[in-house]
């Protein structure tokens, strides 16, 4: 799994889509993170079939939306976005939302769709501990993937030290907090020292953690910026600072208490 991938959350489909997915790739990313809620599968199948890298050397992500899970009903899930992203076969497919009463049989069905080879690596987002410990309990299969949501304001190092003592590979969403840290100050003072910018800190702690991290930009130039974290390293000075910034605060839902 690459350490660095695209998301594509908010990106229109179509065109719009098609053409982030080609300069992304042209960029160098080889990793694109969607979802069937993002109703841009379609889109990103384009964007990847048009960019000239072969299918092998991309990684491509999907998650199986809320109002689909259960059993068979995520079976079918799977096939419609393997259909409207144009893909034989996927990378990484996820339980989006540990949904009530719902996301043990989702578990089972993406446990079901890796025994059977369409999919090389299954995963969920949004797992809390409890969450990781029932489909862990249910299935005896653990995740290979947890993404959540983390950036500086939100380290969640309990759940982070859970998944490395169990093997799971955290996964950034937002990691930039949507745009909200890109010039914090004091990322920007830190960034000086290296010639980087506040988004290529926090992208370079991320990594540091040895938390994948998806950020989305559909402006080439930012694409390009956030890719540039693979040749400088923050000291562990550096690395605690960034750390002391977490405030325990969300931008998006409560995995324990949302109602979609
Ligand atoms: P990010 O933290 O990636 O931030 C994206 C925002 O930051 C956009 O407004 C973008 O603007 C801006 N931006 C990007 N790069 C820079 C830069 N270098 N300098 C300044 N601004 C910048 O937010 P997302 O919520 O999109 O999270 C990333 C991905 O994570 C999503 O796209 C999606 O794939 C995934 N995700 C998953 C969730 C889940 O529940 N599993 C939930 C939310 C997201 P612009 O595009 O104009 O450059």
């Amino acid at each position: 799994m690459p350490w660095l991938g695209l998301g594509v959350f908010k990106v229109e489909d179509g065109v719009s889509v098609s053409e982030v997915v080609k300069s992304a790739i042209a960029a160098g990313y080889r990793s694109i993170d969607t979802a069937m809620v993002y109703r841009n599968e379609a889109g990103v199948g384009q964007g990847i079939r048009e960019s000239g890298v072969p299918r092998d050397q991309l990684f491509i992500t999907t998650k199986v939306w809320n109002a689909d899970q259960g059993y068979e009903s995520t079976l079918k899930a799977f096939e419609d976005s393997m259909e409207r992203l144009g893909l034989d076969d996927l990378d990484l497919y996820l339980v989006h939302w540990p949904v009530k009463g719902k996301y043990v049989e989702t578990w089972r069905a993406l446990v079901e769709l890796y025994q059977r080879g369409r999919v090389r690596a299954i995963g969920v987002s949004n797992f809390q501990i409890h969450h990781l410990e029932d489909v862990i309990r249910d299935s005896g299969v653990v995740p290979m993937v947890n993404q959540i949501e983390y950036h500086p304001h939100l380290s969640q190092k309990p759940l982070l030290e859970f998944c490395k003592r169990n093997g799971i590979q955290p996964e950034a969403w937002s990691p930039l907090a949507q745009g909200r840290l890109t010039d914090h100050p004091a990322l920007a003072d830190i960034g000086s020292k290296y010639g980087k910018t506040p988004s290529q800190v926090i992208l370079r702690w991320d990594l540091q953690h040895g938390v994948v991290t998806i950020p989305k930009s559909v402006r080439p130039e930012r694409q390009k910026e956030n890719a540039e974290i693979f040749d400088f390293e923050l000291s562990a000075d550096d690395m605690a600072a960034i750390d002391a910034l977490n405030l325990d605060q969300r931008i998006g839902p409560d995995p324990d208490n949302f109602n979609f």
